[in-house]
């Protein structure tokens, strides 16, 4: 059981480049040129009046399915942590010097100082510079964003009609990868859109009807653009499902597959998943086309996470305990906390503000705005404490978290799983402390 004295932890140097940036969230990247193609309405491509898919929006995809829970031994919340694993070192076949990119590119890579691909880089961006289609078991934290961008990029600057889809899960993960497309795509005139539930349509509508090559959103949205003739697929030959089991999860298998059969035969389609579920390979088998699988050992999480339980003495209030953890562990320098309930998120959130603490909350139910700028604060270390649902926090690549807290139990192991991956990252050792009984 976890007692507060315990020493724990080392130092925690920083680890990825990407980290404190920001994205505006509004839903364009920068620049002003226009002159390659477009998802507008005056695309010469656009085809009208198709069928809309099942009449009105609403039954399909956006209906989180009810999960079971599922009751976990307890003990599986506790382990020692094997302390700052050295990470199995790979030797990559490749440099960023060897891709058969474009110089613009290779110098963006080199800007953003990423000297050596990732395995999963290292193994999918020359069979994708081929034009082949990539399936890449990978996590968050692979490298696999990058992996799909440079390829893409490099098309779009070879002939600046290409178009591509990005499709994520959620909200925070598509203006992630935004923020990283705008990273490698700086100076190059090459312009994005990001269609995200939770902002303003309209603007997102005006955007996509300037010139823009690539467009960044979470599956209702984009299905909705789609539907309003907004979004036209019909030559975009570059498509990327990025966590398409998270998305399948989140019960968004129509809403994708309605989005991927929109997209030419001749696509090239990037589709990374952590796991590969019956409807996620079936999905996969309809839509690439000997596509090269590109498998990366998702690193085990749990060995650099030292796990453990808090059990409330009799009579103790819950919050009382927590803030008696905060203040006695000096260690406490980045907390993620999760909790099930959009409601309970705010609610402990609110008082731990009211207890003194820098705490900020991130759940379904806040304006996109509220949650990029609270997510911001906590990157930057201006917040220490983050109230997160599992949606919220989902694919999140928030660097240097020291703590992992379960103020609730998630109701599945792999939940559980997830959460704690988000400490402990990059070799670092961290926490994962778990609320049961
Ligand atoms: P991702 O799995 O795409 O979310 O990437 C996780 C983190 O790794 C991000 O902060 C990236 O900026 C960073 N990253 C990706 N590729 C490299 C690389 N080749 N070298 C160093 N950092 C990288």
């Amino acid at each position: 059981m976890y007692t507060s004295a315990k020493q724990r932890g080392s130092s925690r140097a920083p680890n990825y480049s990407s980290g404190g940036r920001t994205s505006n969230g509004s839903g364009r990247s920068s620049g002003n040129s226009r002159g390659g193609s477009s998802f507008g309405s005056r695309s010469a491509s656009r085809s009208t009046g198709r069928p809309s898919f099942g009449g009105n929006r609403g039954g399909g995809g956006r209906n989180k399915r009810k999960s079971s829970y599922e009751r976990i031994d307890v003990s599986r919340f506790i382990s020692k942590s094997t302390v700052v694993e050295k990470e199995e070192i790979y030797l990559p076949t490749h440099t960023f010097g060897d891709f058969k990119i474009d110089t613009k590119l290779k110098l963006a890579i080199a800007n953003k100082n990423y000297i050596y691909p990732s395995p999963i880089q290292d193994k999918s961006i020359p069979h994708a510079l081929d034009g082949r289609d990539i399936l890449g078991i990978a996590d968050t934290g692979t490298g696999k964003t990058a992996a799909f961008l440079i390829p893409i990029l490099n098309k779009i600057l070879k002939d600046k009609n290409e178009t591509a889809i990005i499709i994520a899960p959620t909200r925070e993960l598509a203006t992630q990868i935004e923020v990283e497309f705008n990273d490698f795509a700086q100076g190059m005139r090459i312009f994005s859109v990001v269609c995200v539930g939770g902002m303003p349509i309209t603007a997102q509508i005006r955007n996509l009807r300037r010139e823009c090559n690539v467009v960044i959103g979470t599956p209702g949205r984009l299905l909705d653009l789609v539907k309003r003739g907004e979004i036209n697929l019909s030559s975009t030959r570059s498509v990327v499902l990025d966590e398409a089991d998270r998305m399948l999860d989140m019960g968004f298998i129509n809403d994708i597959t309605f989005l991927l059969e929109k997209t030419p035969e001749d696509r090239q389609g990037f589709f990374f998943s952590a796991t590969l579920p019956k409807p996620i390979e079936k999905l996969i088998e309809r839509f690439a086309t000997d596509p090269v699988k590109v498998m990366v050992k998702t690193r085990e999480t749990s060995k650099n996470v030292e796990q453990d339980v808090i059990r409330l003495a009799r009579g103790e209030d819950k919050i009382d305990a927590l803030c008696d953890l905060l203040s006695k562990e000096k260690e406490f320098k980045k907390v993620l906390i999760f909790s099930e309930m959009k409601h309970s998120v705010e609610k402990l959130s609110n008082e731990l503000v009211k207890r003194g603490y820098k705490s900020g909350s991130i759940h379904g139910d806040k304006r996109q705005n509220d949650r990029q700028r609270t997510l911001t604060k906590f990157r930057n270390n201006e917040l220490n404490i983050l109230v997160a649902t599992d949606v919220a926090a989902r694919g999140l690549d928030i660097p240097e978290v020291t703590h992992v807290i379960n103020y609730e139990i998630p109701q599945t192991y792999d939940t559980y799983i997830h959460r704690i991956g988000r400490t402990g990252r990059a070799s670092k050792k961290g926490v994962a402390l778990t609320f049961v009984g």
